[in-house]
């Protein structure tokens, strides 16, 4: 079950609740993120809430059975927002487009899909400075000091800035230049990452593994939450199954499934998933009718040359029509 602590609760309230909860069998953990502090407490024996959510510095309680809990739907029914300032949030309000590079290449690449973004008003760009390749011999990325530059250029134009952090010593050098961490699939499970990202305020989008499980995703996401961080977006992007005639087979089911287990937005990368650059906007209109509330994919000045996942990209003809027709099934799916 999950308890909401009172924001104000003093400590001797608190050690009551924990005591009663362990005198039921049960073990609480604390969680304290930037919205509310919360006791998790897991326990087999079937117990009458009542008797806990009566103690003073209870704000609320809930039972989950779930085997996550914070990122569980049966005890938050209203959606995750995450704003990222300047009026820009991921909503299901709002289908959020994220668009760039699979990787930042130069000064000259980020100022032209700065304009590329900026003419389209798309207000997220992502791209890699430190890439997962799986040869170490392929391109992996201009490190910080791509991304220093990258956030310059991002911030003049008002457009906030989506990448991927690989490992635990990259988050304090990267902090002050992302809007959005982006967990890669090759770590959805590497669980000190999570933790640390979860003491940290920033959004964090966490991508489904290679072979990874809806429940796998959602535990992940329980990591990040319980280390304190409560925005958190998932990303469906094709896991790998038997099928050679593509990247990676795009798991729409997972778009409701998602939807109904968790109150975290859910968003989805057809670029990685079926990695075939003509397929990219079909795939796209079908998530959003499947109930995505975003989509982020590759775009590049001149896939043919990209360092990186050309193959997958539009070039920014293809985007533009791919903004146009994203806005006209939005419209389509609201007038059903
Ligand atoms: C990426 O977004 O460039 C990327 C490497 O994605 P994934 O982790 O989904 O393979
Ligand atoms: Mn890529």
């Amino acid at each position: 079950m999950i308890i909401q602590l009172k924001n104000n609760i003093n400590i001797q309230d608190k050690n009551l609740i924990i005591n009663k909860l362990e005198d039921k069998k049960y073990t609480a953990s604390e969680v304290k993120t930037q919205k509310g502090n919360y006791l998790v407490a897991i326990g087999k024996k079937d117990i009458d809430i009542r008797q806990i959510g009566c103690l003073q510095g209870v704000a609320d309680i809930h039972k989950v059975s779930d085997s996550y809990k914070l990122v569980s739907r049966e005890w938050k029914t209203k959606r995750t927002e995450i704003d990222l300032g300047d009026g820009v949030k991921i909503s299901e309000n709002d289908f959020s487009i994220m668009a760039g590079p699979c990787s930042i290449e130069s000064e000259e690449q980020i100022i032209s899909t700065v304009n590329h973004l900026k003419k389209n008003n798309i207000k997220i760009m992502r791209g890699g400075v430190f890439k997962p390749r799986s040869s170490p011999y392929s391109f992996r990325g201009l490190g910080i000091d791509g991304l220093k530059i990258f956030s310059k250029h991002c911030k003049n134009a008002g457009i906030k800035i989506i990448t991927e952090v690989m490992q635990v010593s990259q988050i304090e050098d990267m902090i002050d230049y992302v809007d959005i961490f982006q967990v890669g699939a090759r770590n959805s499970q590497n669980f000190n990452l999570l933790d640390e990202l979860g003491k940290t305020n920033k959004p964090v989008m966490i991508k489904r593994g290679l072979a990874g499980t809806i429940d796998e995703l959602l535990y992940s996401a329980e990591y990040i939450f319980s280390a304190g961080n409560e925005q958190i977006i998932l990303c469906e992007r094709g896991i790998r199954s038997y099928e050679k005639a593509y990247r990676n087979t795009l798991d729409i089911n997972a778009i409701p499934i998602l939807k109904e287990k968790t109150h975290l937005p859910v968003v989805v990368d057809p670029s990685h998933a079926i990695g075939i650059r003509e397929f990219i906007e079909p795939l796209t209109l079908a998530i959003i009718m499947a109930g995505a509330d975003g989509v982020i994919f590759e775009n590049h000045q001149e896939p043919e040359i990209a360092f990186s996942d050309g193959q997958q990209s539009l070039n920014y003809n293809e985007s533009e029509k791919l903004y146009k027709n994203i806005r006209k099934t939005i419209e389509f799916k609201q007038s059903l």
